[in-house]
């Protein structure tokens, strides 16, 4: 049986960098593993090809040509199985149809019954307010819902999002939340920030991620950090990530903040981040 996961987040937060290094993490410790991009981008399994990237499902349904399963699935760094869902013209039409479309086909030509996956992995772009990319959560395509985010009030906003989109279809056979994931984390603050909104959320934590120039040079030669330096500490922290997932069978509805809450619990952290420079230089601020 399947593991099926959602990995969330607002735009460039560093989705799909996790997500591959995710993947390539499982593969390496002998899992099966399929990856799905949803998102109209397409480019969330390039770093497990080489920076290259594959056609997408939209695209091919919209050629109208007979489907072959090679069309659509492309093999990447060990034996991850990737798959773009792909998305409308700019401009035209929702997005999210692209994820259903894409989860209707892969069903049709059997692909999961073939494969028999471990887990399959989905990242999708979730900032948007916008029904079709809550589809792996509504229709229980995903079993499980993480998100990434930094210490930055948008990515934590988009986070909060996320969790009223949970909480809103949980009684519905809709996915539940397993963790967060803190992304580029680089000072202490960082760490006390997403930790403070995982509290007052009732959220866990499944890894902290520091922001890391062996990311920046892995994606530079389109590969991800466990493939490009399987030995530097990054690519240890994601091995550690990947374990914790594998491990982690927690499901819940988080409790996210109501706007006026988040709008006080951000401007708390405005005061807090004050009194530590103050603390730090030495040199108060004249209110
Ligand atoms: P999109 O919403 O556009 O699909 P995304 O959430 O998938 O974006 P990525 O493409 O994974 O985000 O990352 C955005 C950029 O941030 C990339 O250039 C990536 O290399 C960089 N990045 C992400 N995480 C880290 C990290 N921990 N350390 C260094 N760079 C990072
Ligand atoms: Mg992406």
């Amino acid at each position: 049986q399947a593991r099926n996961i959602a990995i969330y987040g607002k735009g460039g937060i560093g989705k799909s960098t996790t997500t591959s290094n995710i993947s390539a993490a499982l593969a390496d410790m002998g899992k099966r593993v399929i990856q799905i991009g949803c998102d109209p981008k397409s480019d969330s399994t390039n770093n497990l090809r080489r920076g290259r990237s594959i056609p997408t499902v939209l695209d091919a349904i919209r050629s109208g040509k007979k489907i072959e399963t090679e069309d659509i699935v492309h093999e990447g760094f060990g034996g991850v199985l990737c798959i773009e869902a792909g998305g409308p013209e700019p401009g035209v039409g929702c997005a999210g149809r692209g994820i259903i479309a894409a989860i209707e086909l892969l069903k049709q030509k059997k692909i999961f019954e073939e494969f028999n996956p471990d887990v399959v992995l989905y990242d999708v772009l979730g900032d948007v307010v916008c029904g079709g990319f809550s589809v792996p959560i509504r229709e229980g395509v995903a079993e499980q819902v993480y998100t990434v985010t930094s210490a930055d009030f948008m990515a934590v906003y988009a986070a909060n999002n996320l969790f009223k989109g949970i909480k809103k279809y949980a009684n519905n056979g809709g996915a539940l939340f397993s963790g967060i994931i803190a992304n580029s984390v680089i000072l202490p603050v960082h760490r006390e920030i997403i930790d403070d909104f995982a509290d007052k959320t009732g959220a866990t934590i499944a890894e902290y991620v520091p922001r890391s120039e062996t990311i920046t040079r892995s994606e530079l030669r389109g590969q991800t950090a466990v493939e490009y330096d399987p030995d530097s500490e990054q690519a240890e922290v994601y091995r550690n990530l990947a374990r914790a997932i594998l491990k982690n069978q927690e499901k819940y509805v988080p409790a996210p903040l109501e706007a006026e809450e988040l709008k006080g619990w951000a401007e708390s952290w405005s005061d807090r981040l004050l009194i530590k420079k103050e603390e730090e230089t030495g040199v108060k601020t004249p209110s």
